[in-house]
């Protein structure tokens, strides 16, 4: 995976990719980080690169420019190493709330531009000229794309083959297939009057398998009602819900006669 940064802000990047599994990643060279800095593509003596809105209002604006040429230094490099136009994202709160599936979507891409936008923002003509995609990580408004840009570039390196030391957590972590994972436990056996439950002592994968698979149903269910919805149970998740009290009994009777149904 080739991740292309164009910010005001390049050590903000460049630093917080360098610890940890994205910075091992790198050095595995599954991952490759080229960071731009927009303001080397300045016009001006002073190395200025926003300017007042036209219209009036608060706030700077970045200028087109700088921006446009930054991404055209992007792309001839990525031209001459071979391959294809990379897709631009633009960190902005009036994009596409980043979800899990978008993360995994992303991550089949071989190259990936990060547009960070700062002050008020970028003029919207090379937006239009550049962008591909607008994304946004939560609806609140942080004070640049940077923040944004590195949770999306972590999410992602998680899919990237060979950069997590176990593939499988990826697949089996919170919202892939619509559960919230099941709870964790490590050493000691007994913490503080706390113990681990002792199923999960017992060595038995399938007993193992169905604990985690209930308790992430329940977890889903009490925390993330939204998410439980959309959940492909089975009929074992069924009988099981039967002998809980916290599942309303009209809800898993929907379910069973949903699974009832032959599908479409
Ligand atoms: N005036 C802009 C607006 O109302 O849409 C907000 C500008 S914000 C102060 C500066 C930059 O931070 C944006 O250009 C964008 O790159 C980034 N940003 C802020 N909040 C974000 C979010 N929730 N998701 C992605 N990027 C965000």
């Amino acid at each position: 995976m080739h991740y292309h940064v164009l910010t005001l802000f390049p050590d903000m990047i460049t630093q917080t990719m360098s610890h940890s599994i994205t910075g091992r990643a790198q050095q595995k060279e599954l991952l490759h980080l080229q960071v731009t800095d927009i303001r080397d593509f300045s016009q001006n003596k002073y190395h200025k690169v926003d300017d007042y809105p036209y219209g009036g209002g608060a706030g700077m604006v970045m200028e087109p420019e700088p921006v446009f040429l930054a991404y055209e230094y992007v792309c001839q490099q990525v031209e001459q190493e071979g391959r294809k136009k990379p897709k631009v994202l633009f960190m902005t709160p009036q994009g596409k709330t980043l979800t899990q599936n978008m993360v995994e979507t992303y991550a089949k891409e071989e190259d990936l531009v990060f547009l960070c936008g700062h002050y008020e923002g970028i003029d919207e003509r090379v937006l239009e000229s550049i962008v591909d995609e607008n994304v946004s990580i939560g609806d609140y408004v942080l004070t640049g794309g940077e923040l944004p840009a590195l949770v999306m570039m972590d999410a992602i390196s998680r899919f990237v083959p060979g950069v997590l030391h176990n593939d499988v957590s990826a697949i089996t972590d919170t919202f892939t297939g619509s559960l919230l994972e099941y709870p964790q436990y490590t050493r000691p056996v007994q913490w503080r009057e706390k113990e681990v439950p002792p199923v999960l002592l017992s060595g038995h994968h399938q007993k193992i398998d169905q604990w985690r698979r209930q308790h992430s149903l329940l977890r889903t269910f009490t925390q993330r009602p939204d998410l439980f919805e959309k959940v492909e149970f089975t009929k074992a998740d069924c009988k099981w819900m039967r002998t809980q009290p916290v599942f309303p009994v009209d809800l898993v009777n929907t379910i069973e006669q949903k699974l009832k149904k032959p599908k479409e």
